[in-house]
């Protein structure tokens, strides 16, 4: 992947504030942070959604996720709370096609939010929770 900006970032070939690596993933901060400390971890070899993501990268993803959790804690940058998130599609938010998980602290009253359309909440009744469990079922 040429031209992909995290790629590029892995190859060092563009300047990334690097906070973690091992030879799976990579951890830097977030050009543009939703708060200070907003971290990206991502897999070093290139894959764009999480349907393409083998299942022991995802688990060193989200190991590394946690000890910046934890070092964001330990840091007097300011984290009341975390959010991690990864948006898988465009339609997810996705819009660097290099997968990557978002670590990104929280404060009191910092302006975001994480919000769904609470027009498409419904209960559907155990009926169709049932039914629509036996289709991941039968993916799994
Ligand atoms: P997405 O919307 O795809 O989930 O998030 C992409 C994230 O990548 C954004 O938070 C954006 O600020 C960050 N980003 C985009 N370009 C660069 C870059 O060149 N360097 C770094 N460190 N982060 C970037
Ligand atoms: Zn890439």
């Amino acid at each position: 992947m040429d031209d992909c900006i995290f790629c590029r970032i892995v190859r060092r070939e563009l300047a990334a504030s690097i906070v973690a690596e091992n030879d799976r993933v990579i951890a830097f901060m977030d050009i543009e942070p939703i708060n200070q400390g907003h971290t990206l971890v991502i897999p070093k070899d290139h894959y764009a959604a999480l349907e393409e993501l083998p299942p022991d990268i995802g688990q060193e993803m989200f190991k590394m996720a946690l000890q910046i959790n934890q070092a964001l804690r330990r840091s007097d940058i300011k984290c009341a709370g975390t959010n991690l998130l990864l948006s898988n599609g465009s339609v997810a938010g996705q819009e660097v096609f290099h997968l990557h998980l978002h670590v990104i602290p929280r404060l009191v009253a910092d302006g975001s939010g994480f919000r769904f359309n609470s027009k498409n909440r419904s209960r559907p009744g155990r009926k169709m929770l049932d039914e629509l469990a036996k289709k991941i079922v039968a993916g799994l």
